[in-house]
């Protein structure tokens, strides 16, 4: 095992923002470590069946180089990535890393676990390699830099892929790419998050929020009030005792904006709040305000992109 960091990363939304971190993250475990740091290019994660080939240039760099530790980034290609590699590695995986500390040459990893109720701390004894992806959200002070001064850079994008790939590929077909139901994806994978708070009024205000969800392909999340209210499952909280969200956009309907909500929406990209009273906190933070009555906003809006989408496939069959 060569004493040296490597950060494996890949292009294209949603993984540009999370490869900005995952070199933050490696730069701190190097520099703690007094490691240098090699940053390898994986290549683009848009295309279909991207975590096959991107977890192959991954094996390979990590076969060709046997680095002391690996960083990938967060969101489900990395993840998956990860798990691939992980597979075929004798390493110590921590997913979703929150925070790293490294003093007197020891890394302490914290990880939520038990569904962020608590925090596990996980120290590294370097005995072994090991392979770090990070929690949505985390490392997000991360500087602007995108190439770490002084790390090496292997791009591994125009690798072509070899038998193994090509293989699983030929007997992998396309038919279809369908969304999951809203309520089913995980609101710290989505690129939308539609949530609900004590404003939404009740189930029936969030089968409207995961109707919208679901028509934009994002998540449905929630404040605690209206998880307390048992309008909606504890799994779609959002917020310090909650889950931490990085989507592109996040609709807050209904939501007052209180500090543990918002602990939970700081790396979220745009935020679009609907609020009945113009002096709720949410629209200090939301980048779009609208003060209206939900019921004034969310089914106008569901029935126009219901239009759009009815005129796309009837132009697209
Ligand atoms: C230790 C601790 C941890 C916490 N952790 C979390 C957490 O992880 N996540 C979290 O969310 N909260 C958390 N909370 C609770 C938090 O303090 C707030 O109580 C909670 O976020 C409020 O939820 P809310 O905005 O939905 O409800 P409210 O504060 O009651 O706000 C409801 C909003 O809806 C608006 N509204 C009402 N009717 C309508 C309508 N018809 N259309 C549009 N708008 C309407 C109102 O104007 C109001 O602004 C925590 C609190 C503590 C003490």
């Amino acid at each position: 095992m060569n004493h040296e960091v490597m950060v494996a990363t890949c292009s294209g939304p949603p993984e540009d923002l999370a490869g900005r971190r995952a070199l933050h993250a490696a730069v701190e475990l190097a520099d703690g470590l007094g490691w240098p740091l090699v940053h390898a290019r994986l290549g683009s994660a848009a295309e279909p069946s991207a975590a096959v080939r991107l977890a192959q240039r991954a094996r390979r760099a990590v076969a060709s180089r046997d680095p002391g530790a690996v960083v990938l980034g967060t969101g489900p290609v990395a993840r998956e990535v990860a798990g691939r590699l992980a597979a075929g590695w004798s390493c110590a995986l921590v997913a979703d890393c929150c925070r790293l500390v490294v003093r007197g040459g020891v890394a302490r990893l914290s990880r939520g676990a038990l569904g962020n109720r608590v925090t596990a701390e996980i120290e590294w004894d370097r005995t072994g390699p090991l392979l770090l992806t990070l929690a949505p959200g985390a490392f997000e002070d991360a500087p602007g830099a995108v190439e770490p001064a002084g790390a090496e850079v292997v791009d591994l994008a125009d690798v072509v892929e070899d038998d193994e790939v090509a293989g699983i590929m030929a007997r992998v077909r396309i038919l279809r790419i369908e969304n999951l139901p809203a309520k089913e994806i995980d609101v710290r994978d989505a690129e939308v998050v539609v949530s609900g708070g004590a404003g939404a009024g009740g189930v029936d205000g969030f089968a409207l929020l995961t109707a919208l969800a679901e028509r934009v392909g994002g998540a449905v999340g929630a404040s605690r009030a209206a998880v307390d209210l048992g309008w909606i499952g504890r799994e779609h909280q959002v917020g310090n005792t909650g889950k931490h969200v990085a989507p592109k956009v996040y609709v807050a309907v209904g939501i007052s904006g209180a500090s543990q909500h918002l602990a939970g929406i700081r790396s979220a990209g745009a935020v679009l709040a609907v609020n009945k009273d113009r002096r709720a906190p949410i629209f200090e933070t939301a980048d779009l305000g609208v003060v209206a009555p939900m019921d004034d906003v969310v089914p106008p809006l569901l029935a126009r992109l219901e239009t759009i989408a009815g005129d796309r496939d009837r132009l697209d069959p």
